[in-house]
């Protein structure tokens, strides 16, 4: 983020600070002191904002542990006036490993709060006897018993389910397991965005800036996710399932199949290479135009299929992705085509045509791919 400068790096992750924290840093000691008269409970004012940041930093580092535990790069960790930000270099896939790392954060304050409540108790002070940043500087107690008032508000506020707030994003990955990403970020979308009018005319009436801030800086970010999520559905990977021949598109053949026979379903259909199903349904072979054009030309015309097909063959899942790991099968066995197998089961037929058109459906989206409206 532009303006933010590292102060320091721990877990692999830069934190870094942006300048108009420090601003906010200032702003307070100022009005301590204006208050107070005292230098020291200025400085005390002072220390207790950057208790409070690191009682966020320590949230965003909950959140990104768990993002790193599941396999997600974390590029920094940026301390802003209104709150710490978690970059990740890419959005989790699985709804459920959202759901964790969003509750990750909130959970870190959930068992800061009565650590610092039982510090201020045993310093003398009860939990809830600081109402403000400036009585919070009474004692060091009071000091404590503060910041586990902002530990509880932290795990609070970040609950609300207003994307792209941590409640919010529990809320899509609920979602998600549900609907379609795409859906669930939508719905989260929304509903956070419908927050975001609520804290904002709050925030405006009550003249809480701060909660204005906020307001905004939701609206525009679950926006901005969303079209990020909408970009990432458009171009992800395709399946081999996505542009595989169906089995009921695929013609197959026993192994009892005379070679004759073969030969007329080539002659009259569309196909050339065929999977060898036996009774049970059970892929035990493949018969390919390879062996098929050998046996035309040899004494082997006049066997079944069994003599002459294959039985080392690769099969490929209907998960696999098409370009990363399909294209390459094709390219690596030489084969035209790939029984698709999924629980043992012949499911489908991948070939190079399928691969052609794909690549051309991939080259069509390529070109009708538009730049995010927020950069981020
Ligand atoms: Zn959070």
């Amino acid at each position: 983020m532009g303006g933010s400068f590292k102060i320091g790096r721990a877990f692999g992750i830069d934190v870094k600070v942006h300048w108009t924290f420090l601003l906010l840093v200032v702003f307070f000691g100022f009005l301590a002191y204006q208050a107070t008269g005292s230098a020291g409970r200025a400085l005390a004012v002072i220390g207790l904002i950057l208790g409070l940041f690191v009682c966020v930093l320590l949230h965003e580092y909950g959140h990104s542990l768990t993002a790193q535990r599941l396999g997600i790069e974390i590029n920094d960790i940026t301390l802003l006036p209104i709150g710490g930000l978690a970059r990740m270099k890419s959005l989790p896939e699985r709804p459920a490993d959202e759901v964790k790392i969003a509750l990750a954060g909130p959970l870190v304050n959930v068992v800061l709060a009565p650590v610092f409540f039982a510090v201020g108790h045993l310093l003398g002070a009860s939990p809830f006897s600081a109402t403000g940043f400036v009585s919070a500087a009474d004692s060091a107690g009071q000091f404590f018993s503060f910041l586990g008032v902002v530990n509880v508000l932290l795990a609070v506020f970040n609950l609300i389910p207003a994307f792209p707030m941590d409640g919010g994003r529990v809320l899509r990955g609920l979602l998600a397991t549900r609907m379609g990403p795409v859906r669930a970020t939508d719905i989260s979308s929304a509903v956070g965005q419908g927050f975001a009018l609520l804290f904002f005319l709050y925030g405006l009436l009550g003249g809480n800036l701060l909660l204005v801030l906020i307001a905004v800086f939701i609206f525009f970010g679950a926006g901005g996710e969303a079209e990020i999520v909408r970009q990432r559905e458009l171009m992800r990977g395709l399946t081999v399932r996505d542009v595989m021949g169906t089995r009921r598109r695929t013609e197959t053949v026993t192994p009892w199949h005379t070679f004759g026979q073969v030969l007329d379903s080539v002659i009259h259909g569309y196909q050339m290479d065929f999977p060898v199903v036996d009774e049970d349904g059970r892929l035990v072979g493949m018969l390919t135009r390879n062996e098929i054009m050998a046996a035309a030309h040899s004494p082997d015309r006049f066997s079944e299929v069994r003599q002459i097909m294959r039985t080392e063959f690769p099969t490929i899942s209907p998960e696999a992705d098409l370009f990363a790991e399909g294209q390459k099968l094709l390219q690596e066995s030489g084969l035209r085509a790939i029984p698709v197998v999924e629980d043992g089961e012949l499911v489908g037929m991948l070939t190079l045509e399928d691969m052609s058109q794909a690549s051309l459906l991939r080259d069509i989206r390529k070109l009708q791919q538009r730049p995010a409206p927020w950069g981020r």
